[in-house]
């Protein structure tokens, strides 16, 4: 499958709802946007605008809606956390293997599921969690 990758700067900012997740890897976008287009939903990738900031870590792609309509919308949102479940499937949770919240290692082991840590407050089983366990990153 082609992706296209948009890299325009003149290239207006995205409008807010039409964004359905962002994502750093390319292999990410591919799976996202073919997981979009399976279900229907036409979806391209466009380089963030977001500045890097020190604290928060900001993703490279937007992936956005082609075609913002209401159904298109609410299909992309309904679907996109089953896509990236998908893509992260062997992270199935932000929990170290000796059961410690991977942000803060709070011994997170005993909490029931869906745990949000008691420390540092991140829902532990969120694909953004999941993501940056993966790729090393802070939420
Ligand atoms: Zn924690």
């Amino acid at each position: 499958m082609a992706i296209f990758l948009s890299s325009s700067v003149q290239e207006p900012a995205a409008d807010p709802s039409s964004i359905i997740t962002t994502a750093n890897a390319t292999s990410d976008v591919a799976q996202i946007l073919y997981g979009l287009s399976i279900r229907g939903v036409r979806a391209k990738a466009v380089e963030s605008h977001a500045k890097r900031s020190h604290t928060k870590n900001a993703d490279r792609f937007q992936i956005v809606l082609e075609s913002p309509t209401l159904i298109q919308r609410q299909i992309a949102n309904e679907s996109i956390a089953g896509i990236w479940d998908a893509i992260l499937e062997d992270y199935q949770r932000a929990i170290t293997r000796d059961g410690c919240c991977y942000f803060c290692q709070y011994d997170v082991a005993s909490l029931p599921k869906p745990t949000t840590c008691p420390e540092c407050g991140n829902n532990l089983d969120s694909y953004a969690a999941r993501r940056a366990m993966r790729d090393g990153q802070k939420l």
